[in-house]
């Protein structure tokens, strides 16, 4: 039995689409979504996906192998918004019926996300959660951890959306991941979020403005102190990469939409206390972590 690794990939980045980001020369990408991977010497423990939103299908294509649709897999829902989920039942028709035999289908995927998020998900993907029965519903309670496979992973709830979460997820070495995107009023700095190893962050626009988007910005997660209070570190030798802002528009911007390093740059400027542990992540960025 060989030692365990953790791969950590963000599969897309971005709220707004490829079709919006073309006019900054993006040619592909969808919306958020993550990859999380247990492997051991001779194959593969456990695939999770955080959201499954556009996008989704076509990054599985483009990063991993094709032997994903082999190896066990578990979908981690956010929330019921469109961005996160979109292309669930496509995948779960792909995953249950065309990789055995040709009339031999496997068991429903197991979707796992808060019973409101379920009512969601059921209205937009009803073949797949009754007839297809290619989706299985688990329900996840706010607060309590989950086991899948080495991964233990709390929703934590938010207030951006009726059943929303963001999730910790601690892995067996310590290492521990948050994936808050999607965030409206920042979190208070429960011990479930402290000090992770990476922190893929929503940061829909620059500017203060949930009123309107429902999502903090850039400046109210700095005002708020949440993003100080994660204790973040940067420390790659340590397997410590600090946070990735994900989930970024910038069309509600007055000044419109930055590229990735334009937003970067705007950051270190705005606040260079920060700069050492704040980055933009690219789509396909992968982290490893022992
Ligand atoms: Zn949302
Ligand atoms: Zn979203």
């Amino acid at each position: 039995m060989g030692s365990k690794r953790f791969t950590y990939r963000q599969l897309n980045k971005d709220y707004a689409y490829w079709i919006e980001r073309r006019r900054l020369g993006q040619e592909r990408g969808g919306c958020v979504s993550g990859h999380l991977a247990c492997s051991e010497e001779g194959g593969i423990g456990q695939n999770v996906l955080f959201d499954c939103g556009l996008g989704t299908l076509e990054a599985i294509a483009d990063f991993c192998p094709d032997a994903f649709w082999d190896q066990p897999l578990a979908v981690f829902i956010t929330h019921g918004h469109i961005d996160h989920h979109a292309e669930l039942m496509v995948l779960s028709e792909i995953y249950c019926t065309r990789r055995g035999d040709l009339h031999q289908k496997r068991p429903p995927l197991s979707v796992f996300c808060t019973e409101p998020t379920r009512r969601h998900l059921e209205r937009t993907h009803w073949y797949g959660f009754n007839g297809g029965a290619t989706l299985a519903f688990h329900p996840l309670v706010p607060g309590q951890p989950c086991q899948k496979g080495p991964f233990s992973i709390t929703p934590i709830p938010t207030d951006h959306f009726e059943g929303a979460v963001i999730f910790a997820v601690d892995f067996p070495s310590a290492h521990r991941l948050v994936i808050a995107w999607d965030l409206t009023t920042p979190p208070p700095p429960f011990a479930a979020l402290h000090s992770p190893s990476l922190a893929l962050i929503d940061a829909t626009t620059w500017c203060a403005m949930k009123d309107w988007t429902s999502h903090a910005g850039i400046e109210e997660l700095v005002a708020s102190g949440f993003l100080e209070g994660l204790d973040l570190s940067y420390a790659p030798d340590r397997q410590h990469y600090g946070a990735y802002l994900v989930h970024y528009s910038g069309l509600e911007d007055p000044w419109g939409m930055l590229h990735d390093a334009g937003l970067k740059a705007r950051f270190d400027a705005a606040y260079p206390r920060l700069s050492d542990v704040v980055r933009v992540a690219e789509r396909g960025q992968v982290w490893q972590f022992e």
